[in-house]
């Protein structure tokens, strides 16, 4: 059977569809394979040693698939190794040959353990069981190598793609952002060495964990510039995905959901703990940057605020609770629609939030903090191999938070309210502020420039056709208020012509509450219906220093930011 979907990215995949061909012998000869299911063959009949041979379509640049060209190869064990059922713990050898047309600076990149290779990589490796096997991906081809020693451990980051970059750079902060980790969760890793696979692109932003590696995907231009100093925002955001990835090799990739003990690669695995391994790690990302040194905590706020902006912006977190959206991932978050807004909310962002509320709250009440939570876990559940049951965060939470946590999860959790951020913001002597979105381009994260009121239609939108196609359309907003949907094209308001360039500039010429007359296209008939003007939420927040706040509350913040 070939597995319908990778660890770490909860979708049906079914990477069966890319088999092109499969053929299977034995010692007499072509032994005829049923097909019993989307990536499951029988081979009735056999007898003694089976041979099968499996041509696999291979030309997906994401991180959870397999590509091949005349520059490269990167694949999952998911989509290229057929797992013989019932051998799930068999010893397995991999034989990697070089292909034919490669070029002689092509070598091999990959975490899973040598055993007969060539000073390129190519040879034989060795797997402990089919789990293992999958867990190691392998970029081959002409990439550049950083190499890096982090807590004893032996790193390599192997960048494919063109790129022009400060590896030197590249190697001093990644050392320290990988030996902050390893240090908070305790000598020695649980890696003998690790390797990163990169792959740097014009666009693009990704990655996925394995137990001693991972595959990320970023844009160039995300990459430390020659000569340059400071940490700009491009480079924040791959710092960013590298930590978070790193995190996981403890937070989900040991330590993980019962659910996920085993992998049953042919189905969904349900866990509606989804959020405690995405959004805790969406939260600590961030926080080991900051940790490591490699940001300040000014720069730390202002991205913790456009965080909490990606949650406040998602109407359907009144819908969606965080145990709900982890359970539905397979369905919901990894096929998003129009309409996701409004129906759910992402397990990563609102996860991060939450993650930061419980931070805060312990931390408030002078009950320990989430390090000490999560590191309970690693120790009590990943370090031993023993998944962590459906309750056992909440039970591990209680533990160290008393019980009156448990309203906390009650509410924040299995609930849809919103956690009172600026009351825990205030014990830490920050002040949390929601404000209108100022435009598109608005992330949230800092003070409001604008010094007026704004209007909004309460949509998103893209251009098309001279008017405006609404991509989202979000509840109780004045655009839903019309009558108008995802799909319809706003070619005029109050019959003269719309536009994404001029939307701004007319609608700053009306008062709230006004009334306007919107033409819009929907498929090929044209429609008009009356729009109450609004001004726009405050769904974009920021936080600031508290000056003046009591020196127990610039404590707490210490204790918790640094200085
Ligand atoms: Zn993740």
């Amino acid at each position: 059977m070939l597995p319908s979907w990778i660890p770490g990215s909860y979708l049906l995949r079914e990477f069966a569809r890319h088999v092109v061909a499969i053929e299977a012998e034995d010692a007499h000869g072509p032994v005829p394979l049923e097909q019993t299911a989307k990536g499951t063959w029988v081979a009735a009949g056999a007898e003694g040693e089976l041979m099968v041979r499996a041509t696999v379509h291979a030309y997906d640049l994401s991180v959870r698939g397999a590509y091949f060209d005349r520059q490269r190869a990167f694949f999952n064990g998911t989509s290229l190794f057929l797992l013989p059922e019932g051998h799930e713990s068999t010893r397995i050898e991999l034989t990697l040959e070089r292909p034919r047309f490669a070029a002689a600076g092509w070598r091999v990149a990959t975490a899973m353990r040598p055993e007969a290779v060539d000073a390129a990589g190519f040879g034989r490796y060795v797997a402990d069981d089919y789990d293992e096997l999958i867990d190691h991906p392998f970029e081959i081809g002409d990439f550049a190598v950083v190499e890096f020693t982090a807590a004893s451990v032996p790193h390599r980051f192997a960048i494919a793609g063109r790129i022009e970059t400060d590896l030197d750079r590249l190697a001093t902060d990644l050392a320290q952002l990988c030996t902050a980790q390893i240090d908070f969760f305790g000598r020695p890793a649980p890696f003998g060495h690790y390797v990163f696979l990169g792959l740097a692109v014009g666009n693009g932003y990704g990655g996925l964990e394995h137990r001693a590696s991972t595959s990320l995907i970023f844009k160039r231009g995300d990459l430390p510039k020659p000569g340059e100093t400071g940490v700009p925002r491009d480079y924040q955001r791959f710092l960013a995905l590298v930590s978070h990835e790193y995190f996981h090799s403890w937070h989900v990739k040991r330590s993980k959901p019962a659910a996920f003990m085993p992998y049953r690669l042919d189905r969904r695995n349900h866990t509606s703990l989804l959020w405690v391994f995405e959004g805790v790690t969406s939260y600590y990302q961030d926080l080991f940057l900051l940790r490591s040194g490699l940001i300040g905590r000014d720069v730390y706020l202002r991205r913790l605020g456009e965080l909490l902006t990606r949650v406040y912006r998602v109407p359907g977190r009144r819908h969606q609770s965080l145990a709900a959206a982890s359970f539905n991932a397979w369905d919901q978050l990894y096929k998003p629609d129009a309409n996701s807004v409004n129906a759910g909310i992402s397990y990563y962002s609102k996860g991060a939030l939450v993650a930061l509320a419980l931070d805060l709250h312990l931390r408030a009440n002078g009950q320990g903090d989430l390090d000490q939570l999560v590191l309970s876990l690693w120790q009590r559940f990943g370090r031993e191999g023993r998944g962590l049951p459906e309750d056992g965060f909440e039970a591990l939470a209680a533990e160290i938070g008393g019980e009156g946590t448990r309203e906390f999860f009650a509410a924040a959790v299995r609930g849809t309210g919103d956690p009172d951020l600026a009351a825990l913001f205030e014990r830490f002597g920050l002040r949390f502020v929601l404000r209108q979105t100022e435009g598109p381009r608005d992330a949230g994260g800092t003070s409001p420039t604008l010094g007026h009121a704004r209007l909004s239609l309460g949509a998103s939108f893209e251009p098309a056709g001279g008017g405006l196609r609404l991509t989202t359309v979000l509840d109780g907003q004045p655009a839903q208020g019309a009558g108008l949907a995802p799909g319809d094209i706003i070619v005029a308001l109050d019959r003269i012509q719309a536009g994404v360039d001029t939307l701004e500039e007319r609608l700053g010429r009306y008062e709230e509450g006004d009334e306007v007359v919107v033409s819009f296209f929907r498929g090929d008939l044209l429609c008009e219906a009356r729009l109450r003007l609004a001004s726009a939420p405050a769904d974009t927040c920021f936080i600031q220093v508290d000056a003046g706040a009591p020196a127990e509350a610039a404590a707490l913040r210490r204790a918790w930011l640094g200085d």
